[in-house]
């Protein structure tokens, strides 16, 4: 339901959680984070409310990192549980994935991906992206080039947006039928479903289009299309008044 992605100088975490209230209003019933912190991952989620997952950081700290992603949930497939709860992560615990929408192809990729030794965690359409990613990125050392394979096998809406441990100052995200927003600062970028959850931050907004895959660097952003050609994009100035 509502997706933040944060690369900066900033705590990730406070940057994503403070996102997603600002998303609050969209409706949700589950929510987690990821962040990147010392060459690994580290997740935390949990049903019901935000306040759920701020006593659960509270009660057990992620460490402090400077890449992460968040997510307040709408269960589509799979009650709304703490496993459920998105981010999902690869069986190595290496890279993460939130997801807006639906995957429409995601139990024949769930029955391929578990006759080649993958154990999902979930109910989800979701969690295939995870391990999908995973076994891309083994290939192509790259989280963009394997969101662009991963994107071309997926049917559906999405919205998706990822991290993997093996590429600390970056942030992926793609879109198809369902809305992403890059917010570019200075030093700093973030993506997010709405741009209420950045414009604390920054102004200068770009549209992700259809079929479109960015990658977040501390010193700018890159779109392409699935098929790997660079995008014209459009970028425009947040100037309605979102501090409500
Ligand atoms: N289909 C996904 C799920 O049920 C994503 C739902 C959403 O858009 O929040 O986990």
């Amino acid at each position: 339901c509502g997706i933040v992605g944060y690369v900066g100088p900033q705590s990730a975490l406070d940057v994503v959680v403070a996102g997603l209230k600002r998303l609050e209003y969209r409706g949700y019933d589950s929510a987690g984070v990821a962040v990147l912190a010392d060459g690994s991952l580290a997740a935390a989620k949990k049903a019901g409310k935000l306040v759920n997952l701020e006593k659960e950081l509270v009660d057990r700290p992620l460490p402090t990192g400077t890449t992460g992603l968040g997510h307040t949930r709408w269960a589509t497939h799979g009650a709304p549980t703490d496993a459920n709860a998105h981010p999902h992560l690869d069986n190595a615990g290496r890279v993460a994935v939130v997801h807006n929408g639906i995957i429409e192809n995601f139990a024949l990729l769930r029955a391929e991906l578990e006759e080649r030794g993958h154990a999902l965690a979930s109910e989800t359409d979701t969690e295939v992206v995870a391990h999908l990613l995973a076994e891309e990125f083994s290939v192509t050392a790259d989280l963009a080039d394997a969101m662009r394979l991963v994107c071309r096998r997926l049917e559906g809406a999405f919205t998706l947006v990822a991290v993997h441990a093996d590429e600390p100052d970056v942030v992926v995200g793609a879109r198809r039928n369902s809305p992403l927003v890059v917010g570019v600062g200075e030093g700093e970028a973030f993506l997010a479903s709405d741009v209420a959850a950045f414009i604390a931050h920054t102004r200068s907004a770009i549209e992700l289009g259809q079929d479109q895959v960015v990658e977040l660097r501390r010193d700018g952003v890159t779109v392409t299309g699935f098929d790997g050609r660079p995008a014209d994009v459009r970028s425009y100035h947040v100037d309605w008044d979102a501090s409500a």
